[in-house]
């Protein structure tokens, strides 16, 4: 990397004005080349990355977010990256090809973004040889343009994906169940026709876009799950659902306060309990406990109600808007999840005397408000600067790999 390095700052030195046309020529075809060897360098990297979860270590959810979050990537161009990446592992001569600069990252993302799963599925049932397919598609790349090595791909489409699937089309009943299991998850099942299916997959592709952090989500079915869930938060925080028995719907959590004040990680406290679901543990409790958006119940020994924490509610409206305003997003290192996906993080615990006040307030998306409850990352804000910092359980800072 460092030779790289210098001799980029040599090439820096030039003074492109000074060279004949046909040198300038044969430069910026060389440097094409160059940039296109670099762009297939680095998808290996972001594939052996991807592939080893080395993310993790920043707190990151998924490669694509630690790409957006510390190299300040484009969505489209990290999605592309990661993805160009894991697809080529399949398609040797088109990976080659981009290696060795022949092809552009363009050519590689239009050949491997038709290269689904489903459809080298098909392919293999169909008897098409993908060792073939792929020599053909990197031969036509390497010479033509990404539009036109598009339309070639395009036919290699239609000819494994045809549309004319118009099969079970009178079927439009759905079903949905959930039941809270003694695992302590709740499971759920269901089945709907196609318009159904679309307008559920519609509204969960909206979220998943957003690449919401939450939970330990990676895989696709974790991030539907968790834009599921968002789903409902959004409903329920938008207030336009039917109310019932005379009062808004929402989530409430009931703790006892011994458990709530209790150190993290303390032996000896039962948990708190949800309405529906049931039994939960106490560091879960006490973080959604920790949002004041959250309506709780606080038990003493007995189990009688002490305290039914609902009227801090509008208090803490503007408290919460004064938060957003200065944190704009997700306060954890890396990420950039927007307000309405945040909970509001009491920084010292109101249970330990801490105050909801903008000072002791931070927005955390749900993935990283669970980071610094379970997990035991800890956020900070330089007073100086205003800046957040991010901390490991071990202590050491969670720091952008872009450099300054
Ligand atoms: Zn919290
Ligand atoms: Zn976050």
């Amino acid at each position: 990397m460092s030779e790289l390095r210098s001799a980029l700052d040599e090439l820096t030195g030039i003074a492109f004005g000074d060279l004949s046309e046909d040198a300038l020529l044969d430069l910026v075809g060389d440097l094409s080349v160059t940039a296109n060897r670099v762009a297939a360098a680095l998808t290996s990297a972001v594939r052996a990355a991807d592939r080893r979860e080395a993310y993790r270590r920043d707190g990151a959810v998924s490669m694509k977010a630690w790409l957006r979050g510390s190299c300040r990537m484009a969505p489209e161009q990290a999605t592309a990256t990661v993805s160009t990446g894991r697809r080529l592992e399949q398609l040797p001569e088109t990976a080659a090809a981009f290696a060795s600069g022949e092809i552009s990252a363009a050519h590689a993302r239009v050949i491997t973004r038709a290269m689904t799963p489903g459809r080298l599925a098909k392919a293999a049932d169909a008897g098409i040889d993908l060792g073939l397919t792929d020599g053909i598609l990197a031969d036509l790349a390497r010479a033509t343009a990404p539009n036109e090595t598009a339309r070639g791909v395009a036919q290699w489409v239609a000819g494994v994906d045809p549309d004319g699937t118009l099969d079970d089309a009178a079927d439009t009943r759905r079903r949905f169940t959930m039941a809270s299991g003694l695992d302590g998850r709740v499971h759920v099942r269901g089945e709907f026709d196609a318009v159904g299916g679309e307008y559920l997959h519609t509204a969960l592709v909206a979220l998943m876009n957003g690449d919401r952090p939450a939970g330990d989500a990676r895989s696709h079915a974790e991030r539907q799950g968790d834009a599921l869930v968002a789903l409902a938060r959004g409903a329920l925080d938008a207030g336009g659902l039917p109310t019932v028995r005379g009062e808004r719907p929402h989530v409430r959590v009931t703790i006892d306060l011994m458990a709530l004040c209790a150190e993290r990680g303390a032996p000896g406290f039962s948990g708190g309990s949800l309405g529906w679901a049931g039994p939960i543990n106490p560091e879960t409790a006490r973080r959604l406990a920790c949002d004041a958006g959250v309506a709780r119940i606080l038990t003493g020994p007995s189990g009688l109600p002490l305290d039914v924490g609902r009227e801090q509610r509008t208090s803490t409206a503007g408290i919460r808007r004064a938060t957003e305003i200065r944190d704009d997003h997700c306060v954890f290192a890396g990420c950039d999840a927007p307000p309405e996906w945040c909970d509001f993080h009491h920084v010292v615990h109101w249970a330990h005397g801490g105050p909801t006040s903008c000072d002791n307030g931070a927005l955390l998306c749900e993935r990283h408000h669970t980071g610094c409850h379970e997990g035991g990352f800890t956020i900070r804000r330089n007073p100086g600067t205003g800046r957040w910092r991010t901390y490991r359980p071990d202590g050491t800072e969670v720091l952008s790999r872009a450099g300054p």
